[in-house]
């Protein structure tokens, strides 16, 4: 897919106040840090779209874009933030519980996974719920070029391990580095392919 134009369209605090979804949308969260703003900006090919992490106990925000007027990218608020109080984390869950439930133009979740790191529990837990509510989700492992391939094979190799305890049906998957580029055109291609089975009015309800 080329991308001919990425414009930043809304922040928004609360879930029901996202765009009407009149576009198929591409949601994309991750562990705070796991390179979600630069990996954004990689696949974009806009450098400073995304802006890069927001500190923790700031307004957590949902924000959308528009690529090449046929598709929202939306970037969600992370997860996993070590010092964020009770309070935030209840509030970070009810928005993103309401907003994956209820946001009939949502294709996929892109969930982030640090390729450096071995499986986490937040990781673990959110695909988890995602599975249980039918959301469908594909994992993009970022950061690849800071190891070799080899590690980073070993690690997505272990992380599928143990999520084949609990699935049937493993998630695809894609190998990306905002540095090199790396998995760019599989990810936009598979955006590309999902986007053909946009059905506008089964969505908007027109
Ligand atoms: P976010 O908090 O998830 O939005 O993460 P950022 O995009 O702000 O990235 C967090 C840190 O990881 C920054 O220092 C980035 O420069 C670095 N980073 C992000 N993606 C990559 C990558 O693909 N390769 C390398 N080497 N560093 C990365």
């Amino acid at each position: 897919m080329l991308i001919r134009d990425a414009r930043f369209l809304t922040s928004n605090s609360r879930a029901d106040l996202c765009p009407a979804p009149t576009l198929p949308e591409y949601a994309f969260i991750g562990r705070s840090n796991v390179g979600k703003s630069s990996l954004i900006n990689m696949l974009t090919g806009r450098n400073g779209l995304a802006k890069t992490s927001a500190s923790p106990g700031k307004t957590q925000l949902i924000n959308h874009f528009v690529i090449n007027d046929n598709w929202y990218l939306v970037d969600l608020p992370g997860y996993g933030y070590a010092k964020v109080s009770k309070t935030s984390r209840a509030e970070w869950a009810r928005m993103i519980n309401f907003y994956l439930r209820n946001r009939a133009n949502l294709m996929c979740v892109c969930v982030l996974i640090d390729s450096r790191h071995s499986p986490q529990a937040a990781d673990l837990e959110f695909m988890e719920k995602l599975g249980e509510e039918g959301i469908p989700f594909i994992m993009i492992f970022t950061k690849a070029d800071k190891q070799s391939t080899a590690q980073t094979k070993a690690l997505v190799t272990d992380y599928l391990r143990k999520m084949s305890e609990i699935w049937d049906e493993l998630p695809r998957y894609f190998l990306t580095s905002a540095e090199t580029g790396l998995g760019r055109e599989d990810v936009l291609d598979f955006i590309a392919g999902v986007n053909e089975q946009w059905v506008p009015d089964a969505a908007t309800g027109a």
